[in-house]
């Protein structure tokens, strides 16, 4: 039976600490061990998109609440947290562009309650990038003053002072994740996932080490789809109508993806408000209870919102990692270095682009991409971003 860390993939060295850390806590919790040996209240897991900060956070929570301090995978401690019930393991997954403070603030008061299964309370920041600076302060404060059983797993891309502040950074052990190699994705997939070894292995190479999306490559022809059209954007810029084109295509598919995603939950929460506000009402408080509801609905509008639109930038960005992939690959061409391109299926046209710019050319739109992410992480329109790379791509 694999234990809770079998999901990291590629992370060895990660899991070390982890497990230590974990053998140590049980210590500190039978009195055997102090504080401080292996064992610490913050820590933080970067790593870049896929490297599985999240699960490298989760696996950790249910070691530290699995009833043989090892993360056994079987027992109720370890299933509850893996399964998101254990009452004492709290996960902040924000579904706007940032976490607030409100939701930070009673996040840490209950935080700082006695864990009722005796072990720890634990809560999980899955983007503490997204943190406001206010819900980041108020995080840091319990931090500082950690309350003895409390424990804070953050995960952030990386410990630049952009994605964490400095001081929330030097109070917390760091637990790095790597870009875990593709041959390890694939073996994944196929061990776990029952996927056919050939498409595991195009799928872990697309996409570049990021292990969910290579599962949703491998089984989801609509992403599959997706990242063809992506593919097909350099041969299709013949001038400066097509690239405005290419720009407006990219945009709406990456719309209509994150409406996709985001359609059923929003739905499903709206009926959910609307029962728990009941059907209106008539007698003495019933003018104050209908503008309470309006508020809760105009609340929930907002927050959908805001997740509509983090939805629609992360497929955005998806698109861009695919296609900066490309240019990748076109410049690993002409420079003949003897590394796998990341797209075999478009290796060829990759090869012909390479023949045609030679590596300053393609280095040159490879970084029209990265800058294009770059503009829309710092909040330049999308549309705008996009169609000035596309000019680039073209004009090269
Ligand atoms: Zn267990």
């Amino acid at each position: 039976m694999p234990d809770v860390f079998a999901e990291l993939v590629g992370q060895d060295e990660a899991v070390d600490t982890l497990r230590r850390a974990a053998t140590a806590a049980a210590g500190v919790l039978q009195g055997t061990a102090a504080p401080g040996a292996g064992m610490t209240h913050a820590w933080i897991f970067t790593g870049p998109p896929g490297s599985g900060r999240s699960v490298a956070a989760r696996a950790f929570a249910a070691a530290l609440q699995c009833v043989h301090g090892t993360g056994c995978g079987e027992c109720p401690g370890c299933h509850t947290t893996l399964a998101g019930t254990h009452a004492d393991v709290r996960l902040v997954v924000p579904e706007g562009l940032s976490i607030g403070v409100t939701e930070m603030r009673a996040l840490v008061l209950r935080a700082a309650s006695t864990p009722s299964g005796g072990r720890w309370q634990v809560v999980v920041v899955t983007d503490a990038d997204r943190l406001t600076e206010a819900a980041g302060n108020a995080l840091l404060k319990a931090i500082e003053e950690p309350p003895p059983r409390t424990v804070f797993l953050l995960c952030a891309p990386s410990t630049h002072p952009e994605d964490v502040s400095v001081t929330i950074r030097s109070r917390c052990r760091l637990v790095p994740l790597r870009q875990p190699p593709s041959g390890a994705v694939a073996e994944v997939l196929v061990a776990r996932d029952g996927i056919d070894p050939e498409a595991a292995g195009w799928a872990a190479a697309a996409a570049q080490g990021d292990v969910e999306r290579a599962r949703l490559l491998a089984r989801d022809p609509q992403a599959q789809q997706r990242r063809a059209a992506v593919l097909a954007v350099p041969r299709r810029l013949t001038g400066v109508g097509a690239a405005l084109d290419a720009a407006s295509a990219l945009i709406e598919a990456a719309e209509a993806e994150a409406e996709a995603a985001v359609a059923e939950v929003d739905a499903a929460e709206k009926a959910a408000l609307q029962t728990a506000l009941g059907a209106g009402g008539t007698g003495r408080g019933a003018a104050g209870a209908a503008r309470g509801s309006a508020g809760q609905i105009k609340e929930l509008e907002k927050r959908q919102k805001s997740r509509a639109t983090r939805a629609q930038r992360d497929a955005l960005d998806r698109a861009l990692v695919d296609l900066a992939g490309f240019y990748r690959d076109a410049l690993t061409a002409a420079v003949g270095a003897p590394v796998a391109p990341v797209h075999a299926d478009t290796a060829e046209l990759a090869g012909a682009g390479a023949r045609k710019w030679a590596a300053e050319g393609a280095l040159r739109r490879l970084e029209a991409v990265l800058t294009c992410r770059t503009a829309i992480a710092a909040n330049v329109k999308p549309r705008i971003a996009v169609e000035a790379m596309m000019l680039a791509l073209w004009k090269g």
